[in-house]
């Protein structure tokens, strides 16, 4: 899939643009605060209805105008098509179209333009806490997958009301009634969520060894365990089965959440562990060793991605590459051809001849400085 064409009115810094792409490497150039991470923002955006900045459509739309309005056309499933929306400043809600036809929610648009994001803080993110990892994994999962999606939010408004409950309950002990029916739902849903993660995570796992192998020379045997609720012995068995084992560790933590009035118990703490020849990565990699696992998963995720769809989904790379040394450059760069990609940069330096180049000022397309 590709993205051929987008045109952006009074999205971000963007008064009005309208920018065309090539199908392979597009090289996103200009001075910091111009307009570049936005214009990623606004090509995830156009396929998914989400931003990977912000929950609050509102911020997308240029300060103190009253909508904005992203359209694009894109090359996918074997034809040309159309995603447009509109969103509005006030309560009224955003509007999407595909091929001209207005659609009820993002989820009609699905599949037309998939996009995976890599910013820096992903290379870090094996370093990182749990919750980063959890972001990365979920939001790979979620765009696989939406019946995880659907059970993810479902998930995540229980565990926020019996959160709640845990807290309020010091000043109405009656609210404590409502608590087997939540943590049964809990249970219900947390083992549907274990099951589609562990299968997730296996097949990330393999893909992604298969790139740090290719990186390292085949010298590093990259693993990656998933990481769930104790009681847990199987991830991979039935779903009835994991509903019970969830069971029995919020039963044997009761008494310590209630106490601490925090849920303490669930796939809400799950986590990922990955390990190079069986030394663990996060305590005894090095920077570089941990950047390049970083990158191994997210073209893994790439990967995963275009096998389910039959696609390639379009890679937005923000500011990654100038933070990887010449090596690392030229893997990625090596591994991406194939599909289209956006590369935002500062400084055009090594990367000026891969396709084509967009100067970016003030929210705008330019005519750039002839490159050499
Ligand atoms: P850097 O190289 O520092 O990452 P960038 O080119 O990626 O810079 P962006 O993150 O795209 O820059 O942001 C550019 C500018 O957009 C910022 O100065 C920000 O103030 C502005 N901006 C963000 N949201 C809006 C909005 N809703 N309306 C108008 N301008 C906005
Ligand atoms: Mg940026």
């Amino acid at each position: 899939m590709r993205l051929n064409s987008l045109t952006l009115r009074n999205f971000r810094n963007y008064r009005a643009s309208a920018l065309t792409f090539s199908p392979g490497v597009n090289l996103i150039l200009g001075d910091n605060a111009q307009g570049k991470t936005n214009l990623l923002e606004a090509i995830a955006f156009l396929g998914s209805g989400k931003s990977f900045r912000t929950q609050k459509g509102a911020e997308l739309i240029r300060f103190d105008q009253e909508f904005g309005e992203l359209e694009g056309s894109v090359f996918s499933q074997e034809r040309e098509q159309s995603l447009r929306w509109i969103l509005f400043s006030g309560n009224r809600p955003r509007q999407c179209f595909r091929n001209g036809a207005k659609k009820k929610s993002a989820a009609d648009l699905a599949g037309v333009l998939q996009t995976v994001l890599f910013c820096p803080e992903d290379l870090m993110v094996l370093r990182a806490g749990a919750a980063a990892r959890r972001r990365l994994g979920d939001g790979a999962l979620c765009q696989l997958r939406p019946n995880y999606e659907a059970a993810l939010a479902e998930y995540g408004r229980v565990l926020e009301r019996k959160s709640r409950i845990l807290k309020d309950r010091f000043q109405d002990q009656r609210l404590l009634d409502l608590l087997p029916e939540y943590d049964a739902q809990l249970c219900r849903v947390g083992a549907l969520l274990i099951a589609y993660r562990a299968r997730f995570y296996d097949s990330l796992g393999k893909a992604a060894g298969a790139y740090h192998g290719h990186f390292s020379g085949g010298g590093e045997d990259f693993r990656l365990e998933y990481k769930t609720v104790s009681t847990i012995l199987d991830p991979f068995a039935p779903v009835s089965v994991l509903e019970g084992q969830l069971r029995e560790h919020l039963e044997s933590h009761r008494r310590g959440e209630l106490e601490s009035a925090q849920c303490l118990t669930g796939p809400h703490r799950d986590d990922f562990e990955v390990s190079l020849s069986g030394r663990n990565l996060k305590q005894f990699g090095s920077q570089g060793q941990v950047r390049t696992a970083a990158i191994s998963l997210k073209l893994a995720q790439r990967e995963l991605m275009g096998k389910a769809s039959g696609e390639t989904p379009v890679l937005l790379l923000d500011d990654v590459l100038s933070e990887l040394d010449p090596g690392r450059q030229d893997f990625v760069l090596n591994q991406i051809s194939g599909g289209q990609v956006f590369i935002t940069c500062c400084e055009p330096g090594r990367f000026s001849k891969l396709g084509k180049t967009v100067f970016i000022k003030g929210g705008q397309a330019v005519d750039g400085p002839e490159l050499g």
